[in-house]
């Protein structure tokens, strides 16, 4: 029987061995959170890009000064291309989030690698960059996948798992907001999703959140750049 880690287990682990957090772009750790002194923070966005909501994200980034990171997946940077260009040149991070979002749980390990690895020259060819953050689709890894993404030199980021908003539930703007607001530290990494569909709450929720951290002070920055901001 294969083994895969999911969130719960991970939260687990992090109780018991809080050093599992801390990563360099280089190892093969998983990076949960980032430890700094800094008020850092880092907005994630998944599965995207949505022709229509993902530029009302960009707008609001660019209206507060902000650099997020966006994990995006491949079958959806063929279709909309034009976005991840504007994503690119407006600062932010473009990471790997696989060509179609397969769960490692029940989908063969050496067809999703192939699709990460179809997935890098996707956006290369497109934004001339290539990915070096990978987050696989459900939180699913293995011992396995780890290794060949520590060989393709990516840096497989999570979540801070009380910066995790359920926005794609669409749990209601309130909610999405207090999560992140109530819960915020340094080098926390939050997930929002521009996915297919409705991401209104998303939008909405941003509205309240960015203005708000950034007058506690905080800045938003992507997630490469607060893992080299991390304390040894
Ligand atoms: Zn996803």
């Amino acid at each position: 029987m294969k083994l895969y880690r999911i969130l719960l287990p991970a939260i687990c682990i992090l109780s018991f061995n809080p050093s599992v957090s801390i990563a360099t772009p280089a190892s093969n750790e998983v990076v949960w959170k980032v430890k700094t002194d800094q008020k850092l923070i880092a907005l994630t966005f998944d599965d995207g890009p949505n022709p229509v909501y993902t530029p009302q994200i960009l707008n609001l980034l660019t209206q507060y000064q902000a650099k997020g990171t966006f994990f995006v997946i491949g079958k959806r940077v063929q279709l909309y291309p034009a976005i991840v260009i504007r994503e690119v040149n407006d600062g932010h991070e473009i990471a790997n989030h696989t060509y179609d979002h397969h769960y490692l749980k029940n989908y063969p390990a050496e067809r999703l690698v192939d699709e990460i690895r179809q997935t890098q020259e996707i956006i290369f060819d497109i934004t001339e960059q290539r990915p070096i953050v990978f987050r696989p689709p459900g939180g699913f890894y293995s011992d396995a996948l780890l290794q060949s993404m520590k060989e393709d030199k990516l840096t497989v980021v999570m979540w801070s798992w009380y910066q995790d908003t359920k926005d794609w539930r669409r749990p209601g703007v309130d909610k999405i907001v207090n999560q992140v607001l109530n819960n915020v530290h340094n080098g926390d990494i939050v997930l929002f999703h521009d996915k297919q569909g409705d991401c209104s709450q998303t939008v909405a929720s941003l509205k309240y959140i960015l203005p708000e951290l950034k007058k506690q002070g905080y800045q938003f920055v992507t997630v490469s750049e607060l893992i080299t901001k991390s304390q040894k």
